[in-house]
């Protein structure tokens, strides 16, 4: 009896596997035609000056609209992208459309894209972002890519090199999610990050827990002693704003100022609050 059921628990496990290998080929499938069917979107994440409270840019944050899914979060979608490759052409479509949109906005904001670790690995991603600034005529002052540590891991020389020459063609590049890779201390140090996003989480204990609030002064203090500054990603309250501009903190982005959202709606908010 015991060993029936075993069986039939194996059984049952497989055919889950099978499920979730054949709902991530299907979607790998989809999203190789998203692009050509118009399904992917750009919204924009207000990013702000903790002392001044200024408008300093807005992080891109790619949104698929799929015809009978829905809306799929990133979250869900990125990773298939990464695994089947399609995240090549769609990172590059991103890149291109949003320094499209921002070439046409009224102002001179910053418009952050986020890099897939993939295309650092597997695209001529220098050469890219200085075909598509050329296209696009967005000044590379304006572009910043955001990577996460563990673009640097696999073939580090690759990775810093090309980071490299992305630096310069005068675009700035920050470190995203910082504190929660394994060595985030090593890849400090080895690259010339124009700046540093403090994770999210962080943020969630940081009213309550001395512990978190002793981790955030002292990421907070490595970016003052590497003269880099740190935007706290994920700001949902005005109590975790207070603790951050008590702490030094240079930049905020999160609900507290505004969801991601397209431009459109952002350039409304903006004329609203003038
Ligand atoms: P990320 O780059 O760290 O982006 C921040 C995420 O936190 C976004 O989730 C944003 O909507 C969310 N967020 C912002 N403020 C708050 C807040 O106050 N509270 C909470 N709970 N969440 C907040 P989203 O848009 O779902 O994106 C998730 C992740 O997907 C991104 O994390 C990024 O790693 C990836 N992603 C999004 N767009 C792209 C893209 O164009 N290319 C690549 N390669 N990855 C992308
Ligand atoms: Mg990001
Ligand atoms: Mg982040
Ligand atoms: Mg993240």
């Amino acid at each position: 009896r015991a060993k029936a059921s075993l069986t039939r628990d194996i059984c049952f496990y497989d055919v889950e596997m099978d499920e979730a290998a054949r709902d991530r080929t299907k979607m790998a499938k989809e999203l190789w035609t998203a692009i050509e069917e118009n399904q992917f979107r750009l919204h924009y994440q207000v990013q702000k000056s903790v002392s001044t409270g200024e408008i300093t840019g807005y992080e891109v944050l790619l949104r698929w609209h799929h015809p009978e899914r829905g809306n799929v979060s990133p979250a869900d979608f990125i990773t298939v992208a990464e695994e089947c490759g399609a995240i090549l052409p769609i990172g590059e479509w991103v890149l291109r459309q949003a320094c499209i949109e921002a070439a046409s906005w009224p102002n001179n904001y910053k418009v952050a894209v986020n890099l897939s670790p993939v295309q650092i690995a597997h695209a001529d991603m220098p050469a890219l972002v200085h075909s598509v600034l050329f296209e696009t005529g967005l000044s590379p002052r304006r572009l910043e890519l955001e990577i996460t540590e563990s673009s640097i891991i696999s073939d580090k020389q690759r990775a810093l090199n090309a980071l490299r020459s992305i630096k310069a063609l005068g675009v700035s590049i920050a470190i995203d999610d910082f504190g929660t890779g394994y060595s985030s201390l090593e890849t400090l140090r080895s690259f010339p990050f124009d700046k540093i996003k403090l994770d999210r989480s962080f943020l969630i204990e940081v009213e309550n827990s001395d512990e978190a609030k002793a981790m955030v002064r002292a990421i907070l203090a490595l970016g003052q002693g590497l003269r880099i500054p740190v935007l706290a990603e994920g700001v949902e309250t005005t109590d975790q704003l207070d603790i951050l501009r008590d702490e030094g903190c240079h930049e905020v982005q999160g609900y507290l100022f505004g969801k991601p959202m397209p431009m459109g709606d952002q350039l409304e908010i903006e004329v609203e609050a003038a």
